[in-house]
């Protein structure tokens, strides 16, 4: 019923109070079952009321719950339904007539609880005309009435008729007063209710739902959107959304997106920080599909859009739709400033929760760096750092792609370890400097953030490639790894949207990148120290100790596999004679000189190490006795090419070698003894006259 107290309840509230009538009605048919057979009534008089008690419960029930509010605004039908009712009331008179039971007294007090409870508007033609009806069914039905009688029935009548209008009137000025008061105490509740969600706030996620709910109900309204504008400010998210009509997703971290440029309206009230006032009854193109599609139901009648601003910075939007069904008029002036101090106060809201958002993202990010700092400073091996670098970075900032990369000065090339994009490892890979985001940053130290490439393509200071997918990220975000002035390498992320990073995340990854140099420098420092105890520091082939190590890795492998190894033991003629006739330095240079001609004739897998004084060992994976010879052989034909000086630059003769090989599995299925062998082998070249290359003895 418009403008009943029962339509100021909530929807909880009129449950309630619904439920309890309905309990009442029961009541009432059974009380009233119950007295027609106890009560002295005829045989056909109690007919007469179970009939009209069987009748008018249920039709009342249906007249409270489904009748009136479905017809309540269509008066004659309702008007219909009520005389209905008074008729009702008439038949039970004429009944209890005869037992002087005045039910009409029972109508007058419920017409005056009708008027205060019910609407007052219905109450006095109701009155009038369900009087009426009453007077024509005693007049007609009760014929052996005297006149006098009739007078007296019409007396009540009139008597009714005032009380009706009274007690109409009193309703009246009751729910009038009531509904002022209840509108200001609506509007003021409001302001209240958003000061408490606002004070509370958390996070925007929560508090923007509340507050749209607020505001549809404050005014009251049908719907009400509270959408705020992204980092890139074509955008609006929509924050909270009332009602929530998306059952599908009901995720309040899922933001719906639309675009400034299908909601002119709302793009109007942003830009010119006005209030935007739509009345599709007046004007039924005032908006356009899109709009209407992404921000409200079918039959919108009216739309307000209310900036949300401060200070000139502006938030986004507040919109509040109202349906055709809805009887309310638009929404008034006062409500207007109403709506515009809500807007004031959700701007605050978001200004606060967003510096709040950021203080708590700072802390969070700082806490991480120290994370990171102290899992990156943990790692001492640099493809293990450079991974656990991309996993912190993929855990901070988040993105669709990564590059950790190293940078190599004597090559002037980028050394790209990791490069993921698309969820896809690339493998690693050098990339000369020159061209690229990735040289700028590698050139000029600096950092480089885009938040959208089309748009500074032309401001950029360098033309990026494209390296990994063969896509273009609109968003990169690259800042250099530098310890002690150093240029290290890079680090970068970048994304398939644009606006994904901002100075924040630029701040974040440079004091990422600040731990990551330095515990790349140490690791890279580690790794040096960790070569150099592995090396001979005058040849810088393997020391003897590491020497024996990888042969025996490599002796175990070749067992594994199934593959032959041999073993060159080689040692210089006549050394001690260098030393003796140019002296130790021109001796150490023979040595080196030798070692380098040695290297020169073996692959990258082949190993070579000094087993002491001017004696090496190489070893040859996977090389049979013929291959291991003619690598021998090679060796001493170099050797005797060998250009060397004394101290004077005077030429010297150049060194020979003996050397013995031995074979992995054909001369023993151990390293050890095969060393034993080999050197055998060693021994029996000097004997028959050195420079020259023995194959061990089989068996
Ligand atoms: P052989 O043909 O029998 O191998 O004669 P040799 O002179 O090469 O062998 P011997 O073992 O008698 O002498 C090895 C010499 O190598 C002795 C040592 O002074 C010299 N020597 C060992 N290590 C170094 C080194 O690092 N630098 C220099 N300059 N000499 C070294
Ligand atoms: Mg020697
Ligand atoms: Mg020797």
């Amino acid at each position: 019923m418009p403008g009943s107290i029962l339509d100021q309840l909530d929807q909880k509230q009129r449950n309630r109070f619904q439920k309890h009538i309905g309990i009442l009605a029961w009541f009432l048919f059974l009380t009233l079952a119950s007295l027609i057979f106890l009560l002295p009534f005829k045989r056909n008089e109690k007919i007469h009321l179970i009939l009209l008690v069987l009748v008018s419960i249920p039709y009342a029930s249906l007249l409270y719950f489904n009748l009136i509010p479905k017809y309540e605004k269509r008066p004659i039908l309702f008007h219909t339904i009520l005389g209905f009712s008074s008729v009702l009331i008439g038949w039970a008179h004429y009944i209890l007539g005869p037992y002087q039971l005045r039910i009409d007294k029972l109508y007058a007090i419920s017409i005056i609880f009708g008027s205060i409870f019910g609407n007052w508007k219905s109450v006095i033609p109701i009155t009038v005309f369900s009087i009426g009806v009453n007077y024509l069914v005693n007049t007609t039905l009760i014929d052996s009435r005297t006149s006098q009688y009739i007078m007296i029935q019409a007396f009540d009548i009139l008597g009714l008729s005032i009380i009706g209008v009274v007690s109409g009137l009193i309703g009246y000025t009751l729910q009038h007063f009531n509904q002022n008061r209840t509108r200001q105490n609506r509007s003021l509740s409001m302001l209240v209710e958003a000061s408490r969600i606002t004070s509370t706030s958390k996070d925007l996620e929560t508090t923007l739902p509340q507050l749209a709910a607020n505001i549809a109900h404050g005014l009251p309204a049908t719907s009400c959107r509270i959408a705020i504008l992204d980092r890139t400010k074509k955008y609006l998210l929509d924050y909270g959304v009332f009602p929530l009509h998306d059952i599908d997703n009901p995720d309040p971290n899922h933001k719906e997106k639309h675009s400034l440029d299908d909601l002119p309206n709302h793009r109007k009230a942003i830009e010119e920080l006005t209030i935007v006032f739509i009345d599709l009854e007046k004007d039924q193109k005032a908006l356009g599909d899109k709009e209407k599609d992404l921000l409200f139901f079918k039959d919108v009648k009216t739309i307000c859009i209310v900036p949300i601003h401060q200070k000139g910075q502006v938030f986004g939007c507040i919109t509040i739709g109202e349906a055709k069904s809805q009887k309310r008029k638009v929404i008034p002036p006062n409500k207007m400033e109403l709506l515009t101090s809500l807007a004031k106060q959700t701007a605050s809201t978001i200004r606060t929760t967003q510096l709040r958002q950021d203080l708590r993202n700072q802390a969070n990010r700082l806490a991480v760096v120290y994370d990171v700092g102290r899992a990156i400073s943990r790692t001492i091996e640099i493809d293990d750092l450079l991974e656990l670098i991309y996993e912190q970075l993929s855990r901070v900032i988040p993105s669709d792609a990564y590059f950790v990369a190293l940078y190599l000065p004597e090559e002037d090339a980028l050394d790209l370890r990791i490069l993921i994009d698309n969820e896809k490892r690339y493998p690693p890979q050098k990339i000369p400097t020159g061209e690229g985001l990735s040289s700028w940053i590698i050139e000029t130290h600096q950092p480089l953030l885009i938040k959208d490439l089309e748009e500074e393509m032309n401001s950029l200071p360098v033309k990026p490639i494209v390296v990994g997918d063969d896509k273009i990220t609109p968003s990169w975000l690259g800042v250099p790894l530098i310890s002690e002035e150093d240029l290290i390498g890079i680090l970068a992320v970048a994304c398939y949207q644009s606006y994904a990073y901002d100075e924040s995340d630029q701040s974040l990854l440079e004091q990422i990148a600040q731990q990551a140099a330095l515990s790349i420098k140490n690791a890279r420092q580690h790794m040096e120290v960790k070569r150099q105890a592995k090396l001979d520091s005058l040849t810088e082939v393997y020391n003897h100790g590491h020497f024996i190590e990888v042969i025996h890795q490599e002796a175990r492998k070749a067992k594994e596999e199934d593959t032959p190894l041999s073993l060159i033991m080689l040692d210089i003629d006549h050394f001690k004679q260098y030393n003796d006739t140019y002296g130790h330095v021109v001796g150490d240079q023979v040595l080196k000189l030798t070692v380098q001609a040695m290297k020169e004739h073996v692959k990258s897998t082949d190993v070579v190490g000094r087993w002491g004084g001017e004696e090496f060992g190489i070893a040859l994976p996977n090389a049979n006795i013929e291959q291991a010879e003619m690598v021998a052989h090679r060796i001493r034909k170099t050797l005797a090419e060998l250009p060397l000086y004394d101290t004077q630059g005077e030429p010297i003769p150049k060194p020979t070698v003996s050397q013995g090989i031995a074979t992995l599995p054909d001369h023993s299925r151990e390293i050890d003894e095969l060393i034993i062998i080999a050197d055998r082998a060693l021994y029996r070249a000097k004997e028959k006259g050195r420079d020259q290359i023995t194959i061990a003895k089989q068996g």
